[in-house]
């Protein structure tokens, strides 16, 4: 039995080492035949008989593999996508075997530790205050919940409204403050949190996607404040220096998105776009994005600790408190995997200076591509100046095409937005398994496909 278990699993390792290397040979972009060949073979009811094992997996790999897209390698720039580092692969193959029900110290030890460490040293390489709580959750949406949730509840608690225990129903109302441009997930938190899509006050964006400061209203009563720390297709910063002293002032909570941004801190060339996110109460961000750790994980943090355990904590008579820090207290989730340790093998491994390379060469590789695309001719729609490049190929209709012709030639996959009411291009440069190599692959592959494109 454990020479089958052993098998098996080396075989699985094995099968990932083989994926990994082809991905420098094939289109990053599953081919619609192989999409095509997995949805068939996966057609059928529930079947009666078991599958062995080692035939599933065979299975999983012949056909799954080549259905995947080949973000794990270093020519997608799609979304905002990091590639795992092969050491937090590692370690995400490990805690697996160990199988860890990570939601308290006394369901693992192991990993309450580890997770305590991790949310130790994200905060510094974030530079946000040492006294604030964290929490590791599957990434910035629930990181955005998390830390709106704290707000919601001490706002509340400021005018004498218990949230978690009366609900919304009846509670004075709350000011939610958003930029025009904040991310469609910090939208759906809204409406998750009861505060609503719609019911905000959307402050106008400048030309980069940033909040007009001028254009914040004057604020009464509870109110939630939200920045962005990197606009998800231009990359650029609220102005937060300007905007938290205002809304602290009225008694605000601020919460910033910084879902990638904030990890700019980590490299001293681009920390000074983060001045002044460190005044915020709140502040979400993803492990899976820059951090390059596997799906999924990302991190909340909190300056006011109590806000947090109130909104997170949980009671029931088997959940005992162990006496330290129980991540379920902490968390939306309960029962969770070890997202912690993949966290503290990436900042272990990476240590301060290999976070800021990491952090540093995506974007000179980001301002190389732009340099290169403007070069040509080709209109870069943003200010560079962190990992993102906005992209126009002319009138809207061309450039869709252009963008279907580079995801159909496979050679690297960007992805389409609207940016200022036009149709464009994203790039964004997040894996440390991108190369100058691919750089040049990917830039000559654009002008190629921009090229014959009529
Ligand atoms: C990606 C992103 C999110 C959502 O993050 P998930 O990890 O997909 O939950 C939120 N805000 C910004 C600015 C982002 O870039």
């Amino acid at each position: 039995m454990s020479n089958d278990r052993n098998t098996l699993l080396m075989d699985a390792a094995t099968r990932g080492v083989r994926y990994l290397d082809s991905l420098d040979n094939r289109t990053v972009a599953a081919s619609p035949e192989a999409i095509e060949r997995l949805r068939s073979a996966l057609a059928g009811n529930f079947p009666e008989k078991a599958m062995p094992d080692r035939e599933a997996l065979e299975f999983i790999d012949a056909f799954g593999s080549p259905a995947t897209v080949a973000s794990a390698g270093g020519r997608y720039f799609g979304f905002v996508t990091g590639g795992a580092l092969p050491a937090t692969l590692s370690s995400n193959w490990l805690a697996g075997a160990w199988d860890q029900n990570s939601f308290g110290f006394t369901s693992s030890p192991a990993i309450a530790l580890f997770e305590e460490t991790a949310l130790r040293w994200a905060r510094e390489a974030l530079g946000l205050p040492d006294s604030s709580a964290g929490a590791i959750v599957t990434g910035a949406t629930m990181a955005n919940l998390t830390g709106l949730a704290a707000a919601r509840h001490r706002v509340l608690a400021n005018v004498g409204w218990d949230i978690e225990c009366d609900g919304l129903f009846g509670a004075p109302e709350i000011t939610v403050i958003i930029g025009a441009q904040a991310h469609a997930s910090l939208i759906k938190v809204l409406a998750l949190l009861g505060l609503g899509r719609e019911r905000v006050v959307s402050v106008p964006a400048d030309d980069q996607g940033r909040m007009l400061a001028e254009a914040l209203p004057a604020i009464t009563g509870p109110a939630i404040v939200c920045l962005q720390a990197g606009n998800v297709n231009s990359g650029a910063f609220d102005p937060a220096h300007n905007i938290v002293p205002r809304a602290h002032d009225a008694g605000a909570w601020v919460h910033v998105d910084g879902a990638f941004g904030l990890w700019a801190h980590a490299c001293p060339d681009y920390a000074q776009l983060c001045n002044g996110f460190a005044d915020a109460d709140s502040w979400a961000t993803d492990a899976h994005k820059w951090l390059n750790v596997p799906y999924d994980s990302g991190l909340a943090f909190v300056r006011d600790e109590d806000a947090l355990h109130r909104a997170m904590t949980i009671t029931g008579a088997y959940l005992q408190p162990s006496g330290f820090r129980d991540a379920i207290d902490f968390t939306p989730e309960s029962s969770r995997r070890a997202r912690g340790l993949d966290v503290w093998t990436a900042l272990r491994t990476l240590g301060r200076e290999g976070l800021a390379e990491l952090v540093g060469r995506n974007c000179r590789q980001a301002a190389f591509l732009a340099d290169g695309l403007r070069r040509a001719g080709i209109d870069v729609l943003n200010d560079v100046v962190l990992n993102q490049v906005v992209v126009s190929f002319g009138s809207d209709e061309r450039t869709r095409s252009v963008i279907a012709a580079i995801q159909e030639q496979g050679e690297c996959w960007c992805g389409g937005t609207i940016w200022r009411d036009r149709a464009a291009m994203r790039i964004s440069v997040s894996s440390w398994a991108t190369t100058q190599a691919d750089i040049d692959r990917s830039l000559a592959a654009i002008l190629e496909v921009n090229a014959s494109v009529r």
